[in-house]
């Protein structure tokens, strides 16, 4: 029975914060009796009083933006100017879902011969919510507000390392008047989430997290008949075809991949540049990179946050030594940071081939790849020969190349022109290793629904 310490470890300078204790079985069993009789309950109760509830979060959220970004900022070391971007996000999401959901759930009539025939969009039953540490609040939000309207109650076990942003969004869910069991924070083992899947209350499972997360918890959730989400890794490319304007590329970027320090499931991992344009993409990019300022993540100066764990670091430094040693070329970077907490310089690796292990791995930190391409078909291959599927980014000279580009590219989201962003009537999720299933958007909301089907003669 593997049992994972819940604790906050500030990893700008490796204080121990604060540790929490697992949940035990009668926390277990507890829960989920709650959730049971409130999915009922939910089923009764109109949903404007839940988009009402919604709102009151966003509200919470907006008034304790200080507080909500510090607590993860000590999680997870992100910049608290992007923490607070994020929780502002969280709450546009929530007044989303509160304002459309109401419609985006009711019935669809469908033309039959049969008679009078429709498609009820009703809830299922308490969902298990497995999030990464990555955005803290933002991969709760995700599942919590679509949700939360239609009625599933829900159990969180959030990663190891963000216990502190576990308990602040539980709060404020509380703190809204959320009937209890609304969301439930749990520090769980593996097995218990395995067990908590395996129980007969439990009607879905949304991960995002790993690759290797997302098989060990569908494993689970495909013996048990559950029906599951999962939000997985990436190696989103950046195509910069050869008409595109490199002033507009450049303003993007460096943020594309440095955003979060790195750390997103959507940064731009490969940049793959028409070669007129290679040498002065790889020029001004690596003159971004030495412009950033790692620092104090609660300092709003400083624009290099440390990585979020001594794990994380450790891994993307392995896999940085594994390319080089296969040949890769550092164009930048790759030095040691003398700093005491987890920093990791921003990297440029070129010359990289088909065989070196960083052409096919997810690197989740500050490092750019970069390739060169001869023409859009070689950039689409070169783009397209990964077994992940997420996301991508294409700059091109008109929005009508890069979208015949974005066509052809073998991911669930692509942006031409722009900044890699999200929004709630946007759906999220990719293809192939990325996983399957949408959040955000009516997609998402109809994740957990069921469609029933009454046909009345
Ligand atoms: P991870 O190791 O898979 O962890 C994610 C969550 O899964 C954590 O709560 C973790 O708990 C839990 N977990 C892992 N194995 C489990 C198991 N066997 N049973 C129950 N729970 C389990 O992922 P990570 O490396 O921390 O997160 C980064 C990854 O997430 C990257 O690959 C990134 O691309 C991906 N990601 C994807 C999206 C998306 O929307 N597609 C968004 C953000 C991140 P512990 O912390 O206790 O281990």
């Amino acid at each position: 029975n593997l049992f994972m310490a819940y604790k906050t470890i500030n990893p700008f300078n490796n204080e121990v914060v604060k540790e929490y204790d697992n949940a035990t079985k009668e926390d277990i069993n507890k829960t989920l009796e709650i959730d049971d009789k409130l999915y009922h309950q939910f089923k009764k109760q109109p949903i404007s009083e839940r988009a009402a509830i919604l709102h009151k979060i966003a509200d919470l959220m907006r008034k304790n933006e200080d507080d909500l970004a510090k607590t993860m900022v000590l999680d997870m070391g992100k910049l608290i100017g992007e923490a607070k971007g994020e929780v502002e996000l969280c709450a546009l999401i929530a007044d989303y879902f509160a304002d459309n959901a109401e419609n985006l759930l009711k019935p669809t009539p469908i033309k039959s011969g049969a008679g009078d025939a429709w498609v009820e969009k009703q809830s299922t039953g308490t969902i298990m919510m497995v999030e990464p540490w990555n955005f803290p609040y933002y991969q709760i939000m995700r599942v919590f507000a679509p949700n939360f309207m239609v009625g599933n109650p829900m159990i969180l076990k959030h990663a190891s390392n963000t216990p502190g942003s576990a308990v602040a969004f539980e709060k404020v869910v509380n703190d809204a008047g959320a009937p209890e069991g609304s969301l439930t924070n749990l520090f769980l083992s593996y097995d218990q989430v395995s067990d908590i899947i395996a129980d007969d209350r439990i009607q879905g499972v949304a991960l995002t997290g790993s690759e290797r997360g997302g098989q060990s918890v569908n494993k689970v959730a495909g013996e048990n008949l559950k029906k599951s989400t999962m939000e997985l890794g990436g190696t989103d490319a950046f195509i910069v075809t050869s008409d595109a304007d490199i002033d507009q590329v450049m303003s993007v970027a460096a943020k594309a991949r440095i955003y979060n320090a790195g750390q997103v499931c959507t940064s731009s991992k490969r940049f793959i540049v028409a070669d007129n344009l290679y040498n002065e993409f790889v020029d001004r990019l690596t003159k971004k990179f030495a412009e950033f300022k790692p620092g104090d993540p609660m300092d709003p100066t400083t624009t290099l946050a440390p990585m979020s764990s001594a794990r994380a670091k450790d891994k993307l430094t392995e896999q940085v030594n594994e390319a080089v040693k296969a040949g890769a070329k550092v164009q930048f970077g790759n030095k040691p940071i003398d700093l005491p907490g987890q920093f990791f310089m921003p990297t440029i690796l070129t010359d990289i081939d088909s065989k070196n292990p960083a052409y096919s791995k997810e690197m989740f930190g500050p490092v750019a790849q970069v390739y060169k391409a001869a023409s859009d078909e070689e950039a689409i291959d070169i783009a397209n020969d990964s077994n992940y599927g997420l996301g991508g980014i294409v700059f091109s000279g008109s929005k009508e190349h890069g979208a015949e580009v974005a066509k052809q590219i073998e991911t669930g989201m692509v942006f031409v022109n722009t900044f890699m962003f999200t929004l709630p009537e946007l759906p999220f999720g990719g293809v192939k290793k990325s996983g399957f299933g949408r959040e955000m958007s009516s997609l998402g909301l109809e994740a957990f629904v069921n469609e029933k089907l009454i046909v009345a003669v």
